[in-house]
């Protein structure tokens, strides 16, 4: 972290920062807690830490310092994140704030890129608008789009000429970053570098695709001819230091509102249909532009909503994408519900024929997911034999078991046996195991803290001056005699803390779950522990430890025993007489209770 970040960070407030996004409450002496942003909540499981700066869900586990909290709802990167966060605090920017040349050349250059976006949009507009326009028009207003729709989403068209953006362009930015654009082709030459640059895009209705903050990175467009000459149908933009198609969601910047209020997002595929149900007042509406989801979009959505409303295509390209999609959105604890339009119609084509009305109500007729999956089973494998009825089992059984909830698997299990009509008791029973087994996310909060670990992380956790004393104690101890801790829940976070430099100690637990241990141990803290809590912590770890010894030489004498081997008996009924004898020293020496 540079020094102006550093310095950032020690005037920024964490709390107020937050606030500015979702609204907190005191929950402590020193903590805040609030609906959490990132996971869709009803109960509260958001905590700030006033003091230490930190926050922590505990819900969806996310967690960590200002910036990664204003990074993360901002989706910004780093630097961009210190400097908003300058910026809240009225802490005035140095004139360059990047940790290398190479960064503030980066940043430089996307914002370059920004302006030229911008000025490409404005031009496409203006050339939809003119003569040449007619013809894209045309087919605007044929699939329904009103002067008003094609204003809001900014489409235009890209005229039939090599280099009529070029030349637009070509006095705002050097050659290099107007190839970085995207907005440009070229031909590889005979020695191997490349071509003049033409345009990339020509005799196309061009689509934005904006950021989450609605600034235009990359587009999407159309062809307007048919036949041999016409090419793709689609031509998007390639990957650019500003678009990374797996990193956005299409018209995420208008829907993000609505999808909060309305507490579920659509999904459809094409950006066609995206527009067309948006225009026509349903809001919450996204597209993943016809490609399966990716983590990285699954991760942007989750800070809007965890309920999706899927609507693909009923093709079976779209299905597959589809199934793909909802694979892994049921993997990251999403609940969806599947839409099917009757007719066989895509969204766009559907609400132009019967209407907005008969959309909603299709919308509010959504199945689940697990009944969607089981009538898509019957239907790949149709008839009652009991070969067929395996095949559509064995296409079920990963869903069920991709299902985080033991609730929704039984469900989904009891409802697949009904439904495909399985009666063999072997089927039913690789049903119940699919159901029972597979919990891969942490059960959150399963592992209670005992006392004597909030006081071991706090002491660790804690590098204030007069806590200093009490962070070497422990940090020695778990050096000196790690087996003693080995067995406790936090044994990894301690490890981790103990060995930290000056790093913030939620920053050096890596695991989520130990790293939620610790954010509950530090949010209940009001001071730090005191060197006498901490010796009594360590002691009592210490007791433990021998009494578990004492367990394990109690079985392996009755097993000396069993085998009359008396030697073996001998020596183990020593050990466990020294182990008597130092627990009772460690009673002796115990301060008496305060
Ligand atoms: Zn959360």
């Amino acid at each position: 972290m540079s020094d102006f970040a550093q310095t950032v960070k020690q005037q920024a407030d964490i709390v107020k920062v937050i606030e500015g996004y979702i609204r907190l409450r005191k929950a402590g002496a020193q903590n805040y807690s609030g609906l959490c942003p990132f996971h869709k909540e009803k109960s509260p499981s958001f905590s700030v830490h006033a003091v230490r700066q930190f926050y922590h869900c505990f819900g969806c586990q996310a967690s960590g310092d200002v910036f990664s909290f204003v990074g993360k709802i901002e989706n910004v990167g780093f630097p961009e994140a210190v400097r908003i966060v300058a910026g809240k605090c009225g802490i005035p920017l140095p004139k360059r704030e990047f940790s290398s040349p190479e960064e503030a050349a980066g940043a430089r250059q996307r914002a370059r890129l920004l302006e030229l976006h911008e000025t490409a949009t404005t031009f496409f507009e203006e050339q939809l608008r003119g003569p040449e326009g007619s013809v894209a028009r045309e087919y605007l207003a044929g699939r329904g789009l009103t002067p008003e729709g094609i204003k809001a989403f900014r489409i235009g068209y890209s005229p039939d000429s090599f280099n009529a953006l070029r030349d637009r362009l070509s006095g705002m930015a050097d050659n290099e970053t107007l190839r970085a654009s995207g907005l440009f082709s070229s031909k590889e030459q005979g020695d191997g570098g490349q071509g003049p640059i033409y345009d990339r895009f020509r005799r196309r209705v061009m689509f934005p695709i904006s950021n989450e903050s609605g600034r235009v990175i990359a587009f999407t467009a159309r062809t307007l001819d048919t036949g041999d000459k016409a090419g793709p149908k689609y031509v998007n933009s390639p990957e650019t230091p500003l678009y990374s198609k797996g990193q956005v969601l299409f018209n995420l910047d208008k829907a993000k509102s609505s999808i909060r209020q309305h507490e579920f997002a659509l999904l459809v595929e094409g950006q066609m249909d995206c527009i067309s149900v948006f225009l026509r007042g349903i809001q919450n509406v996204i597209a993943t532009s016809g490609t399966a989801f990716t983590e990285q979009q699954v991760a942007i959505l989750r800070r809007h909503t965890s309920n999706v409303v899927v609507n693909f295509d009923p093709d079976a390209a779209g299905s597959n994408a589809a199934e793909k999609s909802i694979a892994l959105l049921t993997e990251e604890g999403f609940t969806i519900k599947i839409v099917t339009l009757d007719g066989g119609l895509d969204p766009d084509r559907y609400i132009r024929e019967r209407g907005v009305e008969a959309y909603t109500a299709a919308i509010k007729g959504s199945r689940r997911q697990s009944d969607y999956l089981i009538e898509r089973a019957r239907q790949m494998f149709p008839g009652a034999s009991s070969e067929q009825k395996v095949k559509a089992m064995n296409y079920l059984l990963p869903h069920i078991r991709r299902m985080p909830e033991k609730l929704s698997r039984d469900q989904f299990a009891a409802d697949a046996a009904q439904k495909l009509g399985i009666d063999s008791a072997v089927l039913r029973e690789e049903l119940r195991q699919a159901a029972l087994k597979r919990r891969d996310h942490v059960e959150l909060r399963t592992t209670a803290l005992t006392e004597v670990e909030r006081v071991l992380l706090r002491a660790l956790a804690i590098s204030d001056p007069e806590n200093e004393l009490s962070r070497r104690l422990a940090a020695e101890a778990l050096a000196q005699q790690p087996t003693w801790f080995e067995h406790l829940g936090t044994y990894q976070a301690l490890q981790s803390l103990s060995g930290r430099a000056a790093r913030d100690p939620m920053d050096v637990v890596e695991d989520s779950a130990q790293r939620a241990l610790l954010a509950e141990a530090l949010l209940a803290e009001t001071k730090p522990p005191e060197q006498a809590e901490v010796l009594s912590a360590i002691q009592e770890i210490q007791e433990r430890a021998i009494e578990n010894r004492q367990r394990d030489l109690r079985a392996q004498i009755a097993e000396a025993e069993r085998r009359g081997d008396y030697a073996d008996l001998a020596l183990l009924t020593q050990q466990k007489l020294d182990l008597d004898r130092a627990l009772r020293q460690l009673h002796n020496h115990k301060p008496p209770p305060s």
